[in-house]
This record gives C-alpha cells, structure tokens and sequence, in this order.
C-alpha cells in the first residue's frame, strides 16, 4: 500500500480525499497556466464539474477549496495569499455559493446566477459558481443551469455538489456535461486527525468522535465539541432496547422528533442572527434626510424577505437533523445484524457493542432485519413529504414488535 501523500494549504481541508484532491489540484495548476498564457493539455481544465460522494464526505468543503486554488496567486491553494483566504472565508467577489437553502432553488435565483457567472472576474483569475445540493435543483433550474454549463463563458467554472451522480439525483444531461470527481467515506484514523490538528480537540476524544460518526465529519466535529449533541445521540440509540410498554412507542417517537427539532433549532438560531445583524449593517443604521424613508421600506422588504429564507431553510435543517438520527438508529441495527452473523465487520457504534451483542442474543435474524427496514422505510417516507411525526411513530411501532 503506497502512503497518502501530504496534504498542504488549503487541501489540508480534504480528510482522507487525497485522490479526489490530486485530481482538482493538477486541473487548478492547468487553470494557473491559462490565465499566464502558457500552453495546457487538452482537457487539463474543465469547466463545469459535479462532486459527489456520501453525506458528510466534505462535497462542499472540496468545491470550496478548489474554488480557492482557482482564485489563488500562486496557483496551487497555498492558503496564505488573499485569494485563498477569502474564498475560504467565502467573501470572495468572485466565488458565489448557492445553497438552497429552502428545499429547492427556484428559477428565478437560478437565472441571476448565471447572468452573475457570465460577468468577466474582478480580479482577472476565474469566476466561480459553486451549487450545494444540486439535487435539489427544480427542473426549471436545472434547466436554466443547462444552458450555462453547455456553454461556459471563457473564464467561468461551475462546481455542482450531489450526493451521487445518480440520474435521480442530477439530469443526465446536466451531468454528462461535468467532470466527474467521486469523493470516499473517509477513514476514521483521517477525521481523527483533522480534529486533533485543526480544531485543537483532545484526540481521545476525536479518536471517539471519529469512530462513532460512520464518515461523516462534520457529525464528529459536533460530537467531539458539544455536550448536548452527544447526549442526544444517546437518546437516540437507547430507544432499541427501550422498547419494553406499548406507550414506550410514544415516547420515543417524541424524543426522536424532539432531539431532531432541539438540534436544528441550535444550528438555526446561531445562523439566523448573525445573517440578521449583518442585513442591518448592511441596510444602514438609523439617519435623517433625503431617501431615509425608501431605504426603510426596503429594509423591511429585505428583512421580510429574509426571514421567510430562514423559515424554509429551518424545515430543511430539521429533517436533515431527523435523518442524521434515524442513520444511527439503522446502523444500530446493521451493527446487530452483523455481530448476530458472525462477520466480525467493523461497528458503526462501537461504544455500544454490549447493548448491540444483547440485541443479538436475543433477536431472531428475521426480526432484526424487519426493525432495519422500518427504519430506511420511515426515511423515504419522510423523503416523500410524509409528517415526520407519523412516519416515525409507525416506525417506532415495527421496532418495538420485532
Ligand atoms: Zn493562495
């Protein structure tokens, strides 16, 4: 096995993605050549590209960090130059991020982006356009995205974020048109040590965090530093054992929801009012004269507008955070079934293995497979715009039944 080379400036960022990071670091070296004029092969750079890889895998983290390597003076993503640092900081005039922040783009947002993207770069490097979750693009969207990716203005770059390249997930024309670059569930060993070295965190405690987090690292960013997100964890993985009265349904059902609503709210309360001390900055203070009276409607009409945002991306945020519970309460269950064959394969949730052995003495391989099922069924019905509290308390049933 050859050694993971050395990760340096900004593709520090890439835990355990060091193909994914060879890839994009040789095309934002060829896209260095083009603005010096100098000769690059054919298909060096590309102009449109598609990440995708499994939640938490740092989709957005990579479009970011190529994003910078784009806009950096030296060309590599030294991550020292202003061009890296704003692009990570995400102030760059050139960089802009969409991430839906409702449940899809609308067409409307989608239009002036790519208006916006065909303008010549400020700064005389790339203009980048970078779309978080392009899965949730409507086809009206995609649509108007399509026509831009087919024919990018010269010094353009579109970077798509999808959890596959899946047709289901993104148009096939859309995604024949991109490069395709496929980010892994990183290592834990990886998370580890980019919590140890870049957030400071004890690396008992990030070895922990990294061990229980399935790959996802920004859930073991979350766990290592927050106290309340690890007691809702546990919450979540005391309800399989827990399932002893019929009214326990109930209860679980409600501390399932509650600790999803508690963690989104957290996520959102933070957001929210930094985004609405900065509108005001950016609206003015309070003043006198001409046009004070046009600026505070505008203001209002602003902040009406933003909070309507917020509202939407809150709906997201929740069911996104209900997800990430039921994903540990189906490897829980995966956990069992693995330690009930016999396979010895690695646990998702290695510090319960005693609850996870217990489960499989004492339940049949059918009945395992039944409670693991109607967990990935509460998923898609909550996908299919099912009220999460009915999807969850049906599962909640078929777990305590067996
Ligand atoms: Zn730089």
């Amino acid at each position: 096995m050859t050694e993971a080379p050395v990760l340096i400036g900004v593709w520090k960022q890439l835990v355990g993605q060091e193909p994914a990071a060879r890839t994009l670091s040789s095309a934002s070296a060829a896209a260095a050549r083009i603005i010096e004029n100098q000769p690059v092969a054919p298909g060096a750079m590309t102009h449109a590209w598609l990440v995708t890889g499994p939640p938490g895998s740092g989709r957005s983290t990579a479009a970011r960090v190529f994003a910078a390597a784009l806009q950096c003076s030296t060309g590599t993503g030294c991550g020292e130059c202003p061009g890296c640092r704003t692009v990570v900081a995400g102030t760059h005039a050139d960089v802009k991020l969409v991430a839906p922040e409702g449940l899809s783009i609308s067409v409307a947002e989608m239009r002036s982006l790519v208006q916006a993207a065909a303008r010549r770069p400020t700064t005389g490097r790339w203009q980048v356009v970078i779309i978080e979750d392009a899965d949730r693009l409507t086809e009206g969207a995609s649509n108007a995205l399509l026509k831009a990716v087919e024919e990018p203005p010269d010094r353009t770059v579109f970077l798509l974020c999808a959890p596959s390249d899946h047709p289901d997930d993104v148009s096939v024309t859309i995604r024949s048109r991109c490069r395709l670059v496929t980010l892994r569930t990183p290592p834990a060993e990886a998370i580890a040590q980019v919590l140890v070295e870049r957030d400071g965190i004890d690396p008992e405690r990030a070895q922990w965090a990294a061990s229980v987090s399935s790959g996802h690292v920004g859930r073991a960013r979350r766990l290592a530093t927050d106290e309340a997100a690890r007691q809702r964890r546990a919450t979540v993985l005391r309800i399989p054992l827990g399932l002893r009265r019929p009214s326990d349904v109930f209860t679980c059902a409600d501390q399932l929801i509650s600790a999803a609503e508690a963690d989104a709210g957290e996520e959102s309360k933070v957001r929210d009012e930094a985004e609405r001390s900065e509108l005001r900055t950016a609206m003015g203070g309070d003043g006198t004269g001409k046009g004070v009276a046009g600026a505070k409607r505008a203001a209002e009409a602003a902040v009406k507008q933003l909070e309507k945002r917020q509202k939407s991306r809150a709906t997201r945020t929740q069911r996104d955070t209900l997800d990430l519970a039921l994903v540990d309460l189906a490897a829980f269950y995966r956990d069992v079934l693995v330690t009930k064959s016999g396979a010895g394969a690695t646990l998702n949730h290695p510090d319960h293995a005693s609850e996870i052995s217990q489960a499989a003495s004492a339940w049949a391989p059918d009945s395992i497979l039944r409670r693991l099922e109607a967990v990935l069924e509460c998923r898609e019905a909550i996908d299919l715009n099912v009220k999460p509290r009915i999807a969850v308390e049906a599962m909640v049933t078929t777990l305590r039944q067996g």
